[in-house]
């Protein structure tokens, strides 16, 4: 067998703007919550709502 990969699980939160609709990804931070308001939108400034929180695996 080969471990010579190691493989990364790293959790993403994806923010929707609930005005422009804009889609931003981003690592996961403690307290993120599905459907709860998160950062200002970059775009056009509105607050936006965690749409999704999703984990991936990576390859290091
Ligand atoms: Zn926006």
């Amino acid at each position: 067998m080969n471990f010579s990969k190691k493989k990364i699980t790293a959790a993403f939160t994806v923010e929707l703007c609930p005005k422009c609709n804009a889609l931003k990804k981003r690592k996961f931070l403690d307290g993120d919550t599905l459907f709860s308001t998160s950062a200002k939108c970059t775009s056009c400034g509105e607050i936006t709502i965690i749409e999704k929180i999703f984990g991936e695996t990576l390859d290091e």
